[in-house]
């Protein structure tokens, strides 16, 4: 199918052959406690916000002048938080490149931690078209930084949560186990080693959540459990609708985890335009997004921590 050949996230209606024997086994969510409280609200206009700055840079693939620029856009937004870097340089087909996934911590009083992680590097192979990724760069980019936004300045009463705007998430040339992910296979190789891994009670994916047609896959890489606790919170703002309309197998951010045995999920909407026409093409611009869809994602994610936080 062309749509495979451009994509940089290849789909599959069957799972990788190994990821039954990897996935944890399917645990039942238990039923979360009523929580009273309000549901956790994002500022969509400033994410969107975000979004248009972002794009403004141009084309962001890594190794660019306009990459470190939007490095240095994340990191200005970051004073005051602890943040630290994972930076290498990784060797591909296409030659060296430094690759930066920046973390940002921000403390709970439960012993753990939660990851949400987002590419913030824009197609490498399409620089040169005038790609801008609105929505598959962009989108990830700009609520990572809603969500600092939404943690800072107070120690959360449930777990740690990690921010990770990881790099290099596309491929230099072809998509292709060895030539994708270069960001994210460094820092869970980092995390195993120094014993982080054991210690993330889940781990969440936003790639391309801005669609003004939303549609949030059921991605079967992750543990039924995850997904049915995304799924429920996404009822408690009434916004199941946009989601697990369809289940796929998704090649993306995650799977170096998942490969590890940490509960991983990719909250991905991988039908960009009618057949997913605007995936990796110049369309990929602002004008397909809307505020509505980042509120949808955002609240639903940050609603889902909290249920974990109570489990
Ligand atoms: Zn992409």
């Amino acid at each position: 199918m062309l749509s495979s050949i451009a994509c940089s996230k290849g789909t599959s209606s069957a799972p990788p052959e190994n990821a039954k024997a990897l996935a944890p086994e399917p645990v039942a969510a238990p039923a979360s406690p009523p929580d009273p409280g309000p549901l956790p609200q994002i500022d969509s206009k400033r994410t969107f916000q975000y979004i248009k700055e972002i794009v403004a840079f141009g084309t962001r693939p890594m190794g660019s002048e306009n990459h470190k620029k939007l490095e240095n856009y994340i990191t200005s937004h970051l004073k005051g938080d602890q943040v630290e870097d994972d930076a290498f340089t990784a060797d591909t087909v296409e030659g060296k490149f430094p690759v930066r996934n920046i973390i940002a911590k921000y403390p709970g009083t439960k012993d753990g931690i939660i990851v949400i992680l987002g590419h913030y590097d824009t197609n490498y192979p399409l620089r040169n078209i005038g790609f801008v990724g609105a929505n598959d760069g962009g989108s990830s980019t700009a609520i990572l930084l809603e969500y600092a936004n939404h943690l800072r300045g107070k120690k959360r009463d449930g777990y740690s949560v990690w921010l990770v705007w990881s790099d290099g998430e596309e491929a230099v040339r072809q998509w292709s186990e060895t030539d994708s992910l270069y960001g994210t296979r460094h820092l869970a190789e980092k995390w195993e080693k120094d014993g982080t891994l054991k210690k993330i009670k889940a781990l969440f994916v936003m790639d391309m959540i801005g669609d003004a047609d939303l549609n949030i896959e059921r991605e079967t890489n992750a543990p039924a459990w995850l997904s049915d606790l995304v799924y429920q919170a996404a009822e408690r703002g009434g916004v199941q609708s946009h989601f697990y309309a369809r289940s796929a197998a998704i090649e993306d951010d995650h799977l170096p985890f998942v490969k590890r045995g940490v509960p991983s999920i990719d909250i991905i909407d991988l039908d960009y335009g009618y057949s997913n026409v605007f995936h990796h093409t110049a369309q990929d611009t602002i004008d397909k997004l809307s505020p509505r869809s980042l509120e949808i994602v955002g609240n639903t994610t940050l609603e889902a921590i909290r249920m974990l936080d109570r489990r």
